[in-house]
C-alpha cells in the first residue's frame, strides 16, 4: 500500500503543525479583524516571529508528545509484556504539563525524561487549551467511566493524529477516545479524537478522504452519544460539495472551539482543497473561530492523504520544529527495534 511510505506520516504530522503556524497569529481574531489586519483575502503566509521561524502551538506539541508516549507504550509492551497505552501517554501529558511552567509530579517524578524535554523551543507556551491543562493538574486521570470534568473542547481532536499512524483504523479510535478521556469528560470531546484516528488510518489505507469520512460515520453509528459528531461530519461533506464560499460553509459548521466542530471544517477544508494544501490551509484558518487548531486538523487529514512533497517547501523551511517532528514521524513509520539504544530514545514509562 503506497499509503504506507514514509512521506505520507512525514506529511501528516508535518502538515498539521503548518496549519497550526499558520493559525497561530489569527487564532483569537475576528474574520473582519484579520482581513483590516491582513487585507481583503485574509492571512495568506505564515507569519515569522524575530528568530526567522513560524510558530508552533499547543495542538502541535500535544501531538509530539502523543507521538512520543506511544512509542514509548510500544516499549513497554515489547519488554514487559504487558501495557495500557493511555496512562503512558498520560506521563507523556505530564511532561509537555511541565514543559508549560508547571512543576513536576513528585509521586511520578520518575517520568521527567526523553528527548523531547531536552528541546529548549518545546517551552514555549502558546495559549494552551484550559481543560487540558486544569485536568492535567488533578490528581486523579480522567476516564471514560469516571470524567474529571465534562469538556468537549478540541484539546483531545488537535493532538490524535498519530494513533491512526501507529495503530489498526480500530485501535486507533479505541485508543484515541481512551486517551482524550483523560483530559475531555464529554463523549463528542472524545468521539472527535477517536474520529480523527480512524480516518487517518483510513486514509494510510488508500481511501479518499471522502470515503474515510463516510466510513468514519459508518464507525461512529455504533457508539453511543456520537449524534454531534456524526452531524459535523455530515455537514463537511455535503458543505464541500456546496456553492458556498469557504467562509460561509465554515460559519454553518460552528467555529472550532470544541471537538466536533474543529474535525467538521478540518475536513471540510480537506475534502474541498484535496489537490492544493496552501488553499486547503488558508481556508481552514480564515475565520473568526479556532484558527490554530482547524488548520492543525486540515494539515494533519491532507498531509497524510497527499504526502510531504505536496506540502509548500518555503512554509516547511520557514517553521519552527520541523526536524524533530519529522524525527516522530519517521520512528513511528519505523517497525520496533529492540536494543538499548531505542529503549533509551523511548523508554516504556
Ligand atoms: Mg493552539
Amino acid at each position: 500500500m503506497k499509503k504506507r511510505e514514509i512521506e505520507y506520516f512525514q506529511g501528516c504530522l508535518v502538515g498539521g503543525a503548518l496549519g497550526d503556524a499558520l493559525g497561530w497569529p489569527i487564532e483569537f481574531m475576528k474574520l473582519n479583524e484579520i482581513k483590516r489586519t491582513y487585507g481583503e483575502n485574509g492571512l495568506t503566509h505564515l507569519v515569522l516571529s524575530d528568530d526567522g521561524k513560524a510558530q508552533i502551538t499547543d495542538d502541535t506539541q500535544m501531538t509530539m508528545f502523543t507521538a512520543e508516549g506511544l512509542l514509548r507504550a510500544e516499549s513497554r509492551l515489547t519488554n514487559k509484556g504487558i501495557c495500557h497505552a493511555p496512562t503512558v501517554i498520560y506521563f507523556a501529558f505530564q511532561r509537555w504539563l511541565f514543559t508549560q511552567g508547571y512543576p513536576k509530579k513528585k509521586d511520578i517524578d520518575f517520568i521527567y525524561d526523553g528527548w523531547l524535554l531536552e528541546i529548549d523551543r518545546l517551552f514555549a507556551s502558546r495559549a494552551p487549551g484550559n481543560s487540558c491543562i486544569s485536568s492535567l493538574l488533578k490528581d486523579e486521570k480522567g476516564t471514560k467511566d469516571n470524567p474529571t470534568n465534562n469538556s468537549k473542547g478540541c484539546g483531545a481532536v488537535m493532538r490524535s493524529a498519530p494513533f491512526g499512524l501507529f495503530l489498526d483504523k480500530d485501535t486507533a479510535f479505541e485508543i484515541a477516545i481512551e486517551t482524550a478521556a483523560l483530559t475531555h469528560g464529554h463523549p463528542t470531546g472524545q468521539l472527535a479524537a477517536g474520529s480523527l484516528a480512524f480516518m487517518i488510518a483510513e486514509i494510510l489505507e488508500d481511501q479518499s478522504i471522502i470515503a474515510a469520512t463516510f466510513n468514519t460515520i459508518d464507525k461512529l453509528r455504533n457508539e453511543n452519544e456520537s449524534i454531534e459528531c456524526i452531524s459535523k461530519l455530515e455537514d463537511a461533506i455535503s458543505l464541500s460539495q456546496s456553492d458556498l464560499s469557504d467562509v460561509e460553509a465554515i460559519s454553518m459548521i460552528g467555529e472550532g472551539w470544541i471537538g466536533e466542530e474543529a474535525l467538521g471544517i478540518g475536513v471540510f477544508c480537506a475534502i474541498r482543497y484535496q489537490n492544493d494544501f496552501r488553499q486547503a490551509l488558508i481556508a481552514s484558518v480564515n475565520h473568526s473561530g479556532d484558527s490554530d487548531s482547524t488548520g492543525a486538523i486540515t494539515g494533519n487529514i491532507l498531509g497524510a492523504y497527499s504526502g510531504i512533497d505536496c506540502i509548500p517547501k518555503e512554509w516547511i523551511q520557514n517553521t519552527e520544529l520541523i526536524e524533530e517532528i519529522t524525527q516522530l514521524a519517521n520512528d513511528l513509520h519505523r517497525v520496533y527495534e529492540d536494543g538499548d539504544e531505542w529503549w533509551r530514545k523511548y523508554p516504556g514509562y
